[in-house]
């Protein structure tokens, strides 16, 4: 037989582009539209209400960011009655799928909203009296987003359209018109059925018997069609092949309707709220037409958004949620970047999360979802689980440059051994649109097959919202058991979790954490607001600390919705977009604002406080928030200083020295000695140069804000020849020397500083920062054999290898680590710590004179150019310090010292530790309130160095009763207290221990 297949598919796609898609929609009646531009953002009412002007199709509209309302009239044609109508709006789109272009908000003519209108999702439905053959009436809030990502060839183009200083105001988009349109809805199911055999043909194999007999069917459909446009007939020819069931070991695919609402990223937070109202609208709008819609709604913040924003909407979702149609998922609050975020932040994440869900909707959320973040922390196995959620979904690592991430159902096992289930979707989107292409991908890509048979797709145009579509739903409907594709059932993601772990209970496991091999300068781009946010959480620390031991001494209220207001506004800077650095110049300058802000309002907590629980007067008292004691004030205590004895000079200008640390540098400020005195070792090793600031050039092939690139590291400028070396103080209580650079268009100021009694070198580093597409690095070569680095992670931390034997330590050449690395061999160790850096690099180097040294690189400052040209011009300041002699133990401690520096004031009285806890590997990270506000004392503390522990836990107060909880402070046990006020914990390495302590009353 001749082979004509290729011919014939051939005229499948073109009958099923040019003639049967339009055919459902061409019976049309123009609408009339006027337009009200408000500039910015009003009230639905004074929207309503507007001074209209009718504006015709191919009419400029929309300056960049601003807000225009269309009223759009219609009439419906009276042989249309009783039949299907819809209104199609067009407001300038050009082609492309959603969340990046305008978007509109359809409101009726009492301001109820209808649903959103965005690209590929443009019909309102038409009400049944004006289809009885009356008028029909709509507003739509139309936004001119700027497209800051352009097409596939120029996504990354530098671009002004992110800030308002620069965006301009030239019209961005040309209005398409509207229509209302008799919809014919046998030929729109006909269109339905030819894609879908279609998709579902082309992912079979040439020597497929299945193959053919679709195209023989379609074949035969074009035949009659093309005779008399006939669609029922036509799709008649179809039954056959469309009903024909899936093989018994299809794949079968959880689809879960879902919209990833990026909550600011190429757009600001504002935006974000009312691209929230329109597509939560459009999944009530959908739910009404497919009952068996279910759609996975995560970030509490978007609900709440909702609930304060659209109340309508947020009712409809509430009775969606009653009927199944829209669960949540995620139990956070945002889904935050996991990366940077820290360990008190995290459980907030989870904490504010699950509480929203608890108390508006009554329901527990079961899984963490979090698709999209740059990322994952290996101690967040244990957070879910103690959060009371057991499953978590991710995906972003597809995304991997170099390794394939090997499964796709697994235990993720954290850094304390806690696993949790999880689930990495082989469709390799959370914005899939469940085209028969993207189906036989997740059943392709599987890594499971044979031990499980399923997986979880999520549906629904995303980054941007918008969500599913009646399109997705329909493919859904036909994909439900079809030979050739795998079997698609739409579910909620606690039906897929709980059939993949009853069939799949052994599953393997991954252990630590899940690196992202790709957008690594997300560690350190737009380093403010990682400053920021740092800043936020160790005063936060303080402000709960001291609020709460003011209010067990019975001194002052406790601030609860003060602080969870903060926490609030914290928490959202956490998003995996704000965080990271990857948004636009609005949303960074607004992140920024908010850090700073919520800064001066902790600041004034801690000073209330302070005040508060130790008075006012005349003895100078320190205030000690750290979990170790210090020059003699107790951890968590405030108490007067008892400072040792020590001198602290500088020597023939290029010298300084304490009786612990003797540090030398050269004529270029690089450091050529750096002499741990107690230990008689040299860290610098032969011929090396220490503290040496150095530039790459930092041009990622793609994602500048996101990526650096291996190649970087092929050119680099080591600033040397300083504009001058001062010596600032010469003791004896502090020796320091300040080095200066010029480079570039840029200034870098450092100081060098060794205290009397201190056991680190610290350095500050201020830097007028004017160049572009360059990476700012401070290099440390060490002279010890170290085969792994130690980063401090969120409660604990975790070991990589110096060495890139494997193809996947090799991608790991940039990583994340909070406020230390520590670098050892046996018997002696250094660390680095921090207060506000997170990318580094840490690696084996050869050492002069024979074996092996480390270099640990400190990434300080990027200046990508996209989303935000600006880069990072402008002032900033680091600190870092050098700890010879570190254990790991002495990382911890140091680390938290460098961040919590105490405060100081004139005083009445001294305050004890609310509590002490005597064994110093067990570190307490936060000290609070109960959230139910029964005036408990809420504890949280972890296992630091990676062993078993126990310890006592004495209180400065009487105590009642103890138990350990949750995360949310409900009780898992009790427990016994002992004599004068003291109980005994058992940690595991790396647990974390939530108590609730009950003063006595
Ligand atoms: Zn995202």
């Amino acid at each position: 037989m001749h082979d004509s297949h290729v011919k014939t598919e051939a005229r499948v796609r073109t009958a099923l582009e040019m003639r049967l898609r339009p055919r459902p929609w061409a019976s049309r009646e123009p609408c009339e539209v006027s337009v009200f531009t408000s500039g910015g953002q009003v009230t639905v009412q004074d929207g309503l209400a507007g001074a209209y002007v009718p504006i015709d199709p191919g009419a400029p509209w929309g300056p960049p960011w601003s807000t225009t309302w269309f009223r759009i009239s219609g009439k419906v044609p009276a042989e249309w009655a009783g039949s299907r109508v819809e209104a199609l709006i067009d407001l300038g789109f050009d082609g492309r799928g959603p969340g990046f272009q305008a978007e509109g908000m359809a409101f009726d003519s009492d301001g109820v909203p209808i649903k959103g209108i965005a690209p590929l999702n443009n019909w309102l439905p038409v009400g049944s009296e004006a289809r009885s053959g009356g008028a029909w009436t709509c507003f739509v809030e139309a936004v001119s987003m700027p497209g800051i990502m352009g097409g596939t060839d120029d996504r990354f183009r530098v671009t002004g359209l992110g800030d308002l200083a620069t965006a301009g105001t030239k019209p961005l988009y040309r209005l398409g018109g509207a229509d209302l349109v008799l919809v014919d809805e046998i030929a729109l199911s006909l269109a339905f059925d030819v894609e879908v055999l279609l998709g579902v043909m082309e992912e079979l194999g040439d020597s497929d018997p299945r193959r053919h007999e679709i195209l023989r069917a379609l074949e035969r459909c074009l035949d009659l069609y093309d005779l008399d446009e006939d669609p029922a007939a036509a799709g008649e020819v179809l039954r056959g092949v469309m009903s024909a069931p899936a093989t018994r070991t299809a794949h079968k695919i959880s689809a879960v309707g879902h919209a990833h609402i990026d909550s600011a990223w190429l757009w600001p937070i504002r935006e974000t709220v009312r691209k929230c109202g329109r597509t939560f609208a459009n999944v009530a709008a959908l739910g009404e037409q497919y009952p068996e819609l279910v759609f996975a709604c995560s970030q509490a913040q978007q609900w709440w958004w909702a609930k304060q924003n659209y109340p309508a909407v947020f009712e409809r979702m509430k009775a969606q949620v009653a009927k199944g149609q829209v669960v949540h998922v995620g139990g956070m609050w945002v889904e935050s970047d996991t990366n940077v975020t820290g360990g008190e932040s995290l459980v907030r994440q989870l904490v504010l999360g699950k509480r929203f869900f608890l108390d508006e909707l009554g329901v527990e959320t079961e899984e963490v979802w979090l698709p999209d973040c740059f990322g994952y922390s290996a101690a967040f196995p244990q957070l879910i689980l103690l959060s009371g959620s057991h499953w978590f979904l991710t995906q972003k690592l597809s995304w991997n440059d170099t390794n394939k991430f090997p499964h796709h159902t697994f235990w993720w096992e954290g850094i304390d051994g806690s696993r949790v289930f999880t689930h990495f979707p082989p469709v390799d989107t959370y914005n899939a649109r469940l085209t028969p292409a993207e189906l036989a991908h997740a059943a392709r890509n599987y890594a499971e097959a044979g031990f499980g048979s399923r997986s979880l797709a999520p549906f629904g145009y995303g980054d941007g919202g918008g969500g599913p579509t009646r399109e997705m739903m329909e493919r859904a409907r036909r994909l439900a058991d079809l030979d050739g594709s795998p079997k698609v059932t739409v579910e909620a993601p606690s039906k897929f979790f709980e059939a993949a772990h009853a069939e799949y209970a052994d599953a393997p496991v991954w252990s630590g954490e899940l690196y992202l091999e790709l957008h690594r300068g997300t560690l350190t781009n737009q380093v403010e607001i990682k400053r920021g946010n740092r800043r936020c959480e160790n005063l936060m620390r303080e402000a709960e600390l001291w609020s709460t031991a003011a209010l067990v001494a019975g001194r002052s209220a406790y601030p609860y919705e003060e602080l969870d207001e903060i926490w609030r506004d914290i928490l959202l800077v956490q998003f995996h977009d704000i965080l990271p650095g990857t948004s636009i110049a609005m949303v960074n300058d607004e992140a920024i604002a908010s850090c700073a802000a919520s800064a001066s309002k902790l600041e004034r907590i801690i000073e209330k406080a302070t005040a508060a629980l130790c008075g006012r007067g005349s003895v100078p008292i320190s205030f000690n928030a750290a979990p170790h004691a210090r020059d003699g004030v107790a951890a968590l205590s405030a108490g007067p200083t008892v400072t040792s004895p020590g001198v602290a000079r500088v020597l023939d200008e290029r010298i300084l020295e304490n009786d612990r640390i003797r540090v030398e540098l050269d004529s270029n400020g690089q450091i050529v000695s750096l002499m741990d005195r107690l230990a008689n070792r040299e860290l610098i090793p032969p011929g090396a140069r220490g503290n040496v600031l150095q530039i790459h050039p930092d041009i990622p092939n793609k994602w500048p804000a996101w990526d650096i690139d291996p190649f970087y590291r092929n050119t680099k400028t080591d600033l040397s020849s300083p504009q001058s070396i001062t010596v600032i103080s010469g003791g004896p209580a502090e020796a320091a020397i300040q080095v200066e650079y010029l480079f570039g268009e840029s200034r870098a100021v450092q100081t060098l500083r060794l205290t009397a009694v201190g056991d680190a070198l610290e350095v500050d580093t201020e830097v007028d920062w004017h160049e572009h597409e360059r990476l700012l690095k401070a290099s440390f070569p060490i002279d010890v054999h170290a085969d792994q680095s130690l980063s401090e992670i969120q409660f604990g931390h975790v070991r990589r290898p110096t060495h890139t034997n494997t193809s996947w330590d090799n991608a790991r050449f940039e990583f994340v680590a909070h406020r230390f690395v520590q670098v050892g061999e046996a018997g002696y160790g250094v660390a680095i710590v921090n207060d506000g850096i997170y990318g580094h690099e840490v690696g084996a180097i050869e050492r002069a004179g024979g074996g092996r040294a480390t270099l640990a690189r400190l990434s300080i400052l990027r200046s990508a150019n996209f989303p935000d040209p600006r880069g990072e011009n402008g002032r900033h300041e680091f600190r870092y310090a050098i700890v010879p002699g570190a254990t790991i133990a002495d990382a911890v401690r140091s680390g938290y010292h460098f961040n919590l520096p105490v405060r100081t004031a004139m005083a009445e009285r001294v305050a004890e530790p609310l509590v002490a806890l005597a064994n110093q590997a067990v570190v307490v990270e936060a000290v609070k309130a109960a959230d139910d506000r029964s005036g408990d004392v809420v504890v949280r503390c972890y296992e630091s160095l990676g062993g078993k522990a126990t310890t006592t836990l004495k209180t400065s107060f009487p105590l009642c009763r103890a138990a350990v909880t949750d995360l949310l402070e409900r009780q898992l046990a009790e427990l016994q207290i002992g004599p004068d006020n003291q109980l005994t914990l058992h940690l595991r390495p790396f647990q974390v221990l939530t108590l609730r302590l009950s003063p006595e009353k």
